[in-house]
C-alpha cells in the first residue's frame, strides 16, 4: 500500500515537490485529516465488490481510501496539472482509474456502461468542488445513474438545506429535488481545520441514499418541478400568490377551489409544503391542464 497523502507534512511536501499552487476558481481545498476521510468511506457501505466514482480527486487523498475499500474506483479530475501528481500518489493502486475531464461535460451513463458494469453496486464519494456542488448533484441525480448512494462532502449550509424538513427557512426547491430521488442523512460536520488551503464556510458530509423509485408519484416530472419552482419563487408571499404570478391572475378562483378540493389552505406558503403536497398539486394542476 502507498504512503498516505492525507497528513500536512506529505500534503505540503507533495505541493512544494511539483510546485502546485492551489486555484480557488476551481475549488481546492486538499483534505489532510484520515479520521474525515475514515468517515467519508464508511458512510459509502463500500467493499470489494463494489465500484466508486470520485468527483476531483486533487492529490489523491481520498482515492487511496477508496482504492482500498471498492473493486474498483474512478476519479475525474478537471485539473491537467493534478493528473501527473495522481500517477505519483496512486502508484500502488491497480484499481484506481484516473479521467482528466470536467466532470459536467462528461457522458456519465457511458462512464457507468465501461467501468461499471460488472460491479455489484455504485457510490458517488467525493470533497466536491463548491462552487458546482448543485450542478454536479442534480446531473448525477437527473442522469438516473444507478447508484446506490452519493457521499460527499459540501457546504454546510448546502447539506442543510437539502436535508431540510418542509416549514424551516432552509427547506426549499433544492430540498424537494433531492428528497425526490434519495433519502438524506448528515453524516458529520467538518471543520476547516481539516482542509489545506482552509474554506471560508463550514463543511459538512451529507450521504444520499438513492430511493428505487421517487419519494412521490406525479403524472409529469418537469411539471411537478415546475409547481415546486413557482411555489418557491417568492419565499414571503403566500402559496396563491406564487401561483397566480405563473399561472396568470384569471386563474386564481379557479386555484382556490382546486387547493380546497385537495386540503391545502391558499393562505400558506410554498415551504410549509411536504413533497406528497406538492405532487397532489402538481396532480390536479396539470388535469386541469395548468
Ligand atoms: N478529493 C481531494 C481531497 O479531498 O483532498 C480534492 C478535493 S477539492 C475540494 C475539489 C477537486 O475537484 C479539486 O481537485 C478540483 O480541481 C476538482 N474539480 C473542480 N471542478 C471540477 C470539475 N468540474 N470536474 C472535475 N473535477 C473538478
Amino acid at each position: 500500500t502507498s504512503v498516505e497523502v492525507a497528513t500536512p507534512s506529505r500534503t505540503r511536501d507533495i505541493v512544494k515537490k511539483y510546485g502546485f499552487e492551489f486555484k480557488k476558481s476551481l475549488g481546492q481545498n486538499f483534505l489532510i485529516d484520515q479520521n474525515i476521510l475514515h468517515k467519508i468511506v464508511s458512510a459509502a457501505e463500500l467493499d470489494s465488490t463494489k465500484g466508486a466514482l470520485e468527483i476531483g480527486p486533487g492529490i489523491g487523498a481520498l482515492t487511496q481510501h477508496l482504492a482500498q475499500a471498492a473493486g474498483k474506483v474512478t476519479a475525474v479530475e478537471i485539473d491537467n496539472r493534478l493528473i501527473p501528481i495522481l500517477r505519483d500518489t496512486l502508484a500502488e493502486e491497480d484499481n484506481v482509474e484516473v479521467i482528466h475531464a470536467d466532470v459536467l461535460k462528461l457522458d456519465l451513463k457511458e462512464l457507468f456502461a465501461e467501468r461499471f458494469s460488472d460491479v455489484s453496486g455504485v457510490s458517488v464519494v467525493a470533497n466536491l468542488p463548491y462552487y458546482v456542488t448543485t450542478p454536479i448533484l442534480m446531473k448525477l441525480l437527473e442522469d438516473r445513474l444507478p447508484l446506490e448512494n452519493i457521499v460527499v462532502m459540501i457546504q454546510k449550509e448546502v447539506a442543510d438545506r437539502m436535508a431540510a424538513k418542509p416549514g424551516g427557512k432552509d427547506y426549499g426547491s433544492l430540498s424537494v429535488a433531492v428528497q425526490y430521488y434519495c433519502v438524506p442523512s448528515i453524516v458529520c460536520i467538518v471543520p476547516h481545520t481539516v482542509f489545506i488551503p482552509q474554506p471560508n464556510v463550514d463543511s459538512a458530509v451529507i450521504k444520499l441514499s438513492l430511493r428505487d423509485k421517487p419519494a412521490v408519484e406525479t403524472p409529469d416530472e418537469a411539471h411537478f418541478f415546475r409547481v415546486v419552482q413557482s411555489s418557491f419563487a417568492q419565499r414571503r408571499k403566500t402559496l396563491m400568490n406564487n401561483l397566480s404570478s405563473w399561472l396568470g391572475k384569471d386563474q386564481r378562483e379557479t386555484l382556490t377551489t382546486m387547493l380546497e378540493q385537495i386540503g391545502i389552505d391558499p393562505g400558506r406558503r410554498g415551504e410549509t409544503l411536504s413533497l406528497d403536497e406538492f405532487a397532489k398539486l402538481s396532480t390536479t394542476l396539470h388535469q386541469a391542464g395548468l
